[in-house]
């Protein structure tokens, strides 16, 4: 069988589990999406790219833009200053958790893949003000795809408007000194970030990025540096599918992020990134579907780095 064609066999198998997952409505403009919908691409190293499903399909990045704020962020400000603000532990709680937040101490966000961390994360971001950072945020994003990426105002608007849960963690780090300025400011960055857009093609040439040690497969650029890239795909083994990063390491054991919008990155060392886009979400917040895909290519391709 052709990969392609396996590809395509694989996506249907994991659809079937799309209807024990759930659409996220936290975030009221993330409800109607449609829970049936899963898309795949992979983007080889070598600049070649496979799909399968509607894969033309565009979703906001959620959670995962928080692994690329990381890398910008880290590339601005350097490890020491970054991780003097936000740890390196998984924390074996929701993404959402305020928990830890006051137990840990010193008082700072576990890790960058929690909401805590990522507020935190994004408050690094280097500008003068909100619009200036954001600038330097899209730029990024949009080298690493290779052309021009938005964002979707409605998503923003409506997370806007409902981030109290992340509106008190910011409060609770700016009282610790973890994070300085406007709060507000800070959630609308953070949200816009949240609610940048792409398909899974685009979101699967990051993780190419990441596979490729930061060197874009297409233009030959080092987008990210090495150090930062591996950092980054660290974060993703231990922390990148919440409370359950555990589970997804045994099953898949791929660097992976995902986001409640129903994207996941994954990033295959060495090999290719994956885009994957399935909206009907597990309890922990994972696309079920998604997931089941992933187990299924992981086998097939040995692609688990353990
Ligand atoms: N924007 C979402 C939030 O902060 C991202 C969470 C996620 O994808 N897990 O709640």
């Amino acid at each position: 069988m052709s990969n392609q064609n396996l590809l395509e066999e694989l996506v249907e198998i994991a659809r079937s589990f799309a209807s024990y997952g759930k659409v996220a409505d936290y975030i009221p403009a993330l409800s109607d999406q449609n829970p049936d919908d899963l898309a795949i691409c992979i983007y080889s190293i070598e600049n070649e790219s496979f799909y399968a499903g509607d894969h033309l399909k565009k979703f906001t990045l959620q959670s995962i833009s928080k692994v690329i704020t990381l890398a910008l962020v880290l590339m601005d400000n350097g490890e020491e200053e970054v991780f003097s603000k936000v740890g390196m532990e998984p924390t074996g709680d929701p993404f959402n958790s305020i928990a830890k937040l006051e137990t840990n101490k010193p008082s700072k966000p576990l890790n960058p893949m929690i909401n805590a961390g990522a507020l935190a994360v994004t408050n690094m971001i280097k500008g003068d003000t909100v619009v200036e950072k954001w600038d330097r945020l899209i730029e990024f994003i949009s080298h690493l795809t290779g052309q021009k990426v938005t964002y979707n105002e409605d998503v923003a608007y409506s997370e806007l408007q409902t981030a109290n849960l992340n509106r008190s963690l910011c409060y609770f780090m700016k009282q610790h000194g973890v994070i300085t300025g406007n709060v507000e400011d800070l959630l609308v960055l953070y949200t816009k970030q949240c609610a940048v857009e792409m398909n899974c093609v685009d979101l699967a040439k990051i993780g190419a990025v990441f596979a490729n040690d930061g060197l874009d497969p297409e233009s030959g650029k080092q987008l990210i540096s090495r150090d930062v890239a591996r950092i980054c795909k660290t974060f993703m083994v231990t922390c990148g599918m919440y409370n359950s990063s555990g589970e997804f390491a045994i099953k898949v054991g791929i660097p992976a992020k995902s986001g409640v919008s129903g994207g996941i990155m994954g990033s295959v060392p060495g090999r290719c990134g994956i885009g994957i886009f399935g909206p009907a979400l597990d309890e922990v917040g994972n696309s079920f579907a998604g997931v089941k895909l992933l187990e299924g290519l992981s086998a097939k391709y040995s692609w688990s780095i353990f």
